[in-house]
């Protein structure tokens, strides 16, 4: 059974500027926040999606890459605005995306109306996850109670 409260249908993610935008089909149902050296400087939550999901409406080849170390994996940002939108793997060039690889998309770059619980994974050391205990966006902000 669904939350009455809980989004439904495409939800159009934007960076701030506006510049970068694309669509998921359906609101997260669980969002990964990262200890990592670079989540957890971005300081995003991940909600993870397929590259075959993911609908692009601004922007598509224009947000900027930034891959390290064994480079398999790029993290994108508006060139304007900066804001993380996502990453996904390094593909060889012209070589054409697996549909079905992961695209994880910036959470707090979607609108999301109901709070959804956030999952704490230690990617700094041990690889798994240490707790549930959070949600996004928060319970208590008053513009997520008082809706649409
Ligand atoms: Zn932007």
């Amino acid at each position: 059974m669904t939350s009455p409260c809980a989004d439904s249908g495409p939800l159009h993610a934007s960076c701030h500027c506006g510049a970068i935008g694309f669509s998921v089909p359906s609101a997260p149902t669980k969002l990964t926040e990262c200890n990592c050296s670079i989540c957890g400087r971005l300081g995003v939550l991940w909600a993870y999606y397929e590259v075959k999901d993911i609908v692009w409406e601004r922007g598509e080849g224009t947000t900027v890459p930034y891959v390290w170390g064994d480079r398999c994996i790029e993290f994108h940002h508006c060139p304007i605005c900066g804001v993380t939108t996502h990453y996904g793997g390094v593909l060889a060039e012209g070589a054409p995306s697996d549909p079905t690889s992961r695209f994880a998309v910036n959470a707090r770059n979607l609108p999301l109306t109901a709070p959804v619980t956030v999952r704490r994974f230690d990617g700094r050391s041990s690889w798994t996850t240490l707790a549930h205990d959070r949600q996004w966006p928060w319970p208590d902000q008053p513009d997520v109670l008082d809706g649409p």
